[in-house]
C-alpha cells in the first residue's frame, strides 16, 4: 500500500545529531561552476548532502526541457541534522509538478504545496522540506530577484537551500539566506554504502497530478 508521506514544517523539527556520509562517497557536483570551486578547496564537511538519485532527478529534469527551452522547478525534500554543532540537510528526493514554464519564469504556485505533498508516493522517510531547484537553460546558475523573493517568502530558514542548475552551460549551484543576504552554499552529491556511484541509471523527478 503506498501512503503520502509525512512533511514536517520547520517549526517542530527535532534536530538529531548524526555522523554525515563519509566522505569517501561524496564528491563536488560535476557541474560545478568555476566560480564556486574555492568553497570546495579544503575537506570539510557540507551544508547539504544531496542523494545521488536525487541529483539525478533534478539533471534529467533540467536536460528534459532544453529542447523546448522551458524552466524546471521542484522541491528538494529530506532531513536536517547536527553534527558537532554544525547543522546540515540531506536532500533524499526531489518532487515536482506541472510547471507553467517559460525559458526565463516558471510558475509557483503556493497553493498547489499541500496537494502536492498529499500525494507524493513514498512514505518511508519523514521528509523535511529543505528547499527547492529550478532550471536556468543557458543563462547560469544564480538567484534572480525574483527567486530572492521566493527564497524570503517561502523558504526563509537556515537549512533551506535553493539548488539551481543550467542544462546547457552544464553547471550546478546551491544557495542560501544568510543574514538576509543570498550566498553560495557547499553542497556534495553522497550515495549509500550499496550504491555502485558509476553504475548510470536513468531516472526522472515522480509527476504528480493535482
Ligand atoms: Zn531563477
Amino acid at each position: 500500500m503506498k501512503r503520502a508521506p509525512v512533511i514536517l514544517g520547520g517549526k517542530d523539527l527535532e534536530v538529531e545529531e548524526m555522523l554525515p556520509p563519509a566522505e569517501e562517497r561524496t564528491l563536488p557536483h560535476k557541474w560545478l561552476p568555476k566560480e564556486a570551486t574555492s568553497l570546495y578547496a579544503d575537506s570539510k564537511g557540507a551544508e547539504m548532502y544531496l542523494f545521488k538519485t536525487a541529483e539525478e532527478k533534478v539533471r534529467n529534469h533540467a536536460l528534459s526541457q532544453v529542447k523546448p527551452g522551458l524552466e524546471v522547478m521542484g522541491f528538494l525534500l529530506g532531513e536536517v541534522f547536527t553534527h558537532e554543532g554544525v547543522e546540515y540537510t540531506v536532500v533524499r528526493d526531489v518532487a515536482t509538478t506541472d510547471l507553467e514554464a517559460t525559458s526565463v519564469s516558471v510558475r509557483f504556485d503556493p497553493e498547489g504545496f499541500e496537494s502536492l505533498f498529499d500525494s507524493l508516493e513514498c512514505a518511508r522517510f519523514r521528509y523535511v522540506l529543505v528547499g527547492w531547484y529550478h532550471s536556468h537553460p543557458g543563462h547560469g546558475c544564480f538567484l534572480s530577484s525574483t527567486d530572492i523573493s521566493t527564497q524570503k517568502g517561502m523558504f526563509d530558514r537556515a537549512y533551506h537551500t535553493a539548488l539551481v542548475v543550467d542544462p546547457i552551460r552544464k553547471e550546478m549551484d546551491a544557495f542560501c539566506l544568510s543574514n538576509g543576504e543570498v550566498r553560495r552554499r557547499k553542497f556534495l552529491v553522497y550515495w549509500d554504502e550499496f550504491q555502485n556511484p558509476y553504475y548510470g541509471e536513468s531516472v526522472r523527478p515522480r509527476k504528480i497530478r493535482m
